[in-house]
């Protein structure tokens, strides 16, 4: 069967990322843990990284990580969304080490990593301004006395994650926190941190600028390795390809049409209450793909006079009147952002093609670009 849209991924582009924000990282002294969660399991995606060099892998669900060990993965493993109780040994089997910030849940790692006759390294998140994980640094001294009693477990480091719920930037500040609270727990422990984990693609910025606290040794990067860009300003950044995953998808119809519906205007199946502008008759063209395959809000269509108008669950609605005549069964290409390609990848309706040549869409690889960030 011939698939209304096709997900091409440059396999090559994505190592040669990893391998410059690796160098990068490496050369200040930063390990990083290259983040494949976006890529749903799939373990060509995961190879990509580990061409790059990365330190280690890092995904946030089990599912993933069970799917890449099965296929014969075996870079140190970094579990990044805290582990339930009830998922304690899976955790101990295939993780080296996990981000943690419940005591329920590390009592369960510790017994199951005694059991198993193991010994299982966590990273304690600590809670820096985003609201997602991590406790309060005033609970560190008390969580950290806890932890040493656990015989399984080794507290190799602690961790901040920001930007993600709260919208926090990370900054000097914030980080110079997070050290803060480490030289505490190192004054606790009567030992240093083998790990000081500063974050997400949100704290390269800093890292670019040399303004990152010098004590941060280890960081989290996906979307910069799969974007190429900077997450604030989501501008490329200098060095790194852009556009490595494309939506393509034929058009099945053309017709040209009033801009505005006709009729009462109700709640569409998503919740939403439609709204357009009158453009009088506009040429529209519908590509056989929705919202089960995509994210609308970072889905760019490569030429940039086709306009996106909407989509519901099966058809992408275009607005074609400003670009080059298209006729029906025209193949049409869309950059897709990070919640796109997440969103394309899982997508059964999306056929995933790879490409392994770094050169397949010179025009994307941004070398002119400062190697300023802001
Ligand atoms: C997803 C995630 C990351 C990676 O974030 P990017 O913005 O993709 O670099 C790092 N740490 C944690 C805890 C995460 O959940």
């Amino acid at each position: 069967m011939n698939p209304s849209a096709r997900l091409d991924i440059n396999l090559q582009q994505l190592a040669d990322n990893a391998r410059t924000v690796t160098d990068w990282c490496n050369q200040s002294g930063i390990e990083i843990a290259g983040v494949v969660k976006a890529a749903c399991g799939d373990v060509r995606i995961a190879h990509a990284f580990t061409e790059g060099g990365v330190d280690m892998l890092a995904d946030s669900r089990l599912e993933n990580i069970d799917r890449l060990r099965r296929a014969g993965l075996q870079q140190p493993m970094l579990l990044l969304r805290s582990p339930s109780p009830s998922q304690a040994s899976q955790v101990v089997e295939q993780c080296d080490l996990s981000l943690n910030s419940e005591l329920a849940s590390l009592r369960a790692l510790s017994a199951t990593a005694e059991q198993l006759g193991k010994r299982h390294a966590v990273i304690l998140m600590v809670e820096l301004g985003d609201r997602r994980e991590g406790i309060l640094p005033g609970r560190l001294p008390d969580m950290v006395a806890r932890i040493q009693d656990l015989p399984g477990l080794d507290l190799v480091g602690i961790g901040t994650n920001l930007g993600c719920i709260g919208g926090v930037r990370t900054t000097e500040y914030n980080l110079g926190q997070l050290v803060q609270c480490a030289e505490r727990v190192e004054q606790q422990l009567q030992r240093s941190l083998r790990y000081i984990s500063g974050g997400n693609s949100g704290a390269l910025p800093l890292l670019l600028q040399q303004r990152i606290p010098e004590r941060i040794n280890h960081l989290r990067i996906g979307f910069t390795i799969l974007q190429g860009k900077n997450p604030f300003t989501d501008q490329p950044l200098s060095g790194l390809n852009t556009g490595l995953f494309t939506l393509n998808a034929e058009l099945i119809e053309i017709q040209t049409k009033a801009s505005m519906p006709e009729g009462d205007i109700v709640v569409d199946a998503f919740g939403h209450v439609p709204q357009f502008e009158d453009r009088g008759d506009r040429i529209r063209g519908i590509v056989g793909f929705g919202r089960l395959d995509t994210d609308l809000a970072t889905l760019l269509p490569r030429d940039p006079g086709v306009e996106v108008l909407g989509a519901s669950s099966d058809h992408l609605v275009l607005d074609l009147t400003e670009s080059r005549p298209w006729r029906v069964g025209d193949s049409l290409s869309f950059d897709l952002g990070y919640g796109a390609s997440v969103q394309g990848i899982l997508s059964p309706y999306v056929r995933k093609t790879f490409i392994h040549d770094a050169q397949a869409d010179r025009g994307h690889r941004h070398r002119a670009v400062p190697r300023s960030v802001e």
